[in-house]
């Protein structure tokens, strides 16, 4: 039998954590013979929900759960983890200016970066999912010197996913034949969802998204402003964020990177930035990538049209200027 991996999630008692604590207990995120063990790290305030959501956890008698670590204690929740879902973070109140936000969550990435650098298996795997999802990894990256580079990413595999819907939607397809978009840059609203190397499985063989669309202007409008407000439009209708969603794009996320990408397709990774395609480097930026090995790899070689440009060097100024605000917060 194969040993545990040990999974921590941070805000584990909040409405992500509660969707995706059953997906991990369930081998959704690293497969149907893998046993698991969840940490669950969440403040004091939410003490006793995150007890309430374990008490679940020993009820829902998940044959591939071998253990559960509750606990408001970030050192003893990083301890032995082999991956780290961080969920956790100051949310966005209503009267509260972006750079008040973004240093509570500097303070937050900051801590955890030192627990998990000084406690964590060797090779541990992290994803940040709280918001600014990009920025909270760089500063989690950047005082966790010791983890190399390539162990932190950002979630916008949810963002891709919902790419993938939306062409589904717009074409009658099933949602499993359509592959290769892409989600450049920051998981905010100046991300681009660029379809112009997707493809679709038809009877007659694989065809560019572009082609079977034949609407540009569908494509280079609503289907860009459709995914990039996605989370509003689902906070209107439920009242309440994408949680499901989210969580199973976290689990999509960790499974590809672990266990590789299907070959021939590659998904979009928010990770450390070398350069690649003229995007700013030294920051955790959406890239198209492949995985092998336990392994991302950038795909190289893609053309980048003129409108496409526009956008990689917009959303890549946004995360230099967000960076510049974290930085702001440290001193
Ligand atoms: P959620 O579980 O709904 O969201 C958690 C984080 O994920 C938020 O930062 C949210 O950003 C972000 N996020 C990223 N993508 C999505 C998406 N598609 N849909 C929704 N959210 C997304 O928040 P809750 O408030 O229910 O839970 C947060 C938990 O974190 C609580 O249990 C709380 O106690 C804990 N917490 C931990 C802290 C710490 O570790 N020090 C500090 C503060 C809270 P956005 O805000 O933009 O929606």
């Amino acid at each position: 039998a194969k040993e545990p991996v040990r999974v921590l999630v941070t805000g584990a008692a909040g409405q992500i954590g509660y969707a995706l604590v059953p997906m991990i207990a369930r081998g959704v995120m690293l497969g149907a013979d893998q046993p698991v063990i969840l940490h669950m790290l969440d403040i004091p305030p939410a003490a006793e929900a995150l007890n309430g959501v374990k008490m679940e956890l020993v009820d829902a008698a998940f044959p591939l759960l071998k253990g559960v670590v509750a606990t408001t204690d970030v050192v003893e929740a990083c301890t032995g983890v082999n991956v780290a879902v961080m969920v956790g973070g100051f949310p966005r109140k209503e009267g509260m200016e972006r750079k008040d936000v973004m240093s509570k969550n500097v303070s937050i990435y900051k801590s955890q970066a030192s627990a998990l650098e000084q406690h964590a298996a060797p090779n541990c795997k992290v994803l940040v999912v709280a918001n600014p999802a990009n920025t909270n990894a760089l500063i989690l990256k950047e005082f966790a010197p010791s983890i190399p580079a390539k162990n932190i990413t950002c979630l916008t595999r949810l963002d891709h996913n919902r790419a993938l819907g939306q062409i589904s939607e717009k074409l009658n397809v099933q949602v499993s034949d359509v592959k290769n978009v892409i989600i450049w840059g920051n998981h905010s609203s100046t991300q681009y969802p660029d379809v112009n190397h997707a493809t679709v499985t038809t009877p007659s063989g694989e065809k560019p998204v572009r082609e079977l669309v034949k609407d540009d202007a569908w494509l280079n409008g609503e289907f860009i402003t459709t995914v990039q407000q996605r989370g509003a439009a689902i906070i209107k209708a439920r009242k309440l964020s994408s949680a499901l969603s989210a969580a199973s794009a976290a689990c999509d996320h960790i499974r590809d990177w672990v266990l590789g990408t299907p070959e021939g397709t590659w998904v979009s990774m928010g990770v450390y930035s070398d350069g690649s395609y003229n995007a700013p480097a030294g920051v955790i930026y959406s890239f198209p990538v492949t995985c092998k090995n336990g392994e991302w790899t950038i795909v190289q070689g893609l053309a980048i049209d003129e409108f496409s440009r526009k956008k990689l060097d917009s959303t890549g100024a946004e995360l230099t200027e967000e960076k510049e605000l974290a930085y702001s917060c440290l001193s």
